[in-house]
């Protein structure tokens, strides 16, 4: 599948990782908005949030999880971070495989 971030997983593209399991992938974001900025993904090929479903729920629920241990484990979690989700055309959402942006090291003020 001509997919970033599934090439990304499948280590076709290098990336720096951070974080792996079987359910996920975290790296580092190559365009950085923040200090800190992770992108995690599920090993699956879910296009986007619109695509969830109580079967692949588990993946979004693994990463959940695994969010502020992360957070934790790279010394940004006690300050706290934001994370967002881009889903479709409106949302911004570039990469067409579910992914959440955690970001860290800065205070945003504004939603
Ligand atoms: P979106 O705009 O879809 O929510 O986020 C996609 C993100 O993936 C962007 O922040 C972009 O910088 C990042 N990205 C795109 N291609 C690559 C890549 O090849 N490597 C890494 N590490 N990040 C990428
Ligand atoms: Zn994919």
């Amino acid at each position: 599948m001509d997919c970033i971030f599934c090439k990304i997983i499948d280590g076709e593209i290098p990336s720096t990782k951070v974080y792996e399991d079987d359910m996920m992938l975290a790296f580092r974001d190559i365009n950085p908005q923040a200090p800190e900025h992770i992108v995690i993904v599920p090993k699956c090929h879910i296009q986007s949030a619109n695509e969830i479903t109580s079967e692949n729920v588990k993946y979004v629920a693994a990463i959940w999880e695994q969010i502020p241990k992360i957070a934790e484990s790279l010394g940004f979690g006690k300050d706290g971070y934001r994370v967002v989700n881009n889903c479709g055309e409106n949302g911004g959402q570039t990469v067409p495989h579910l992914h959440f942006h955690v970001l860290g090291g800065k205070k945003y003020i504004d939603l």
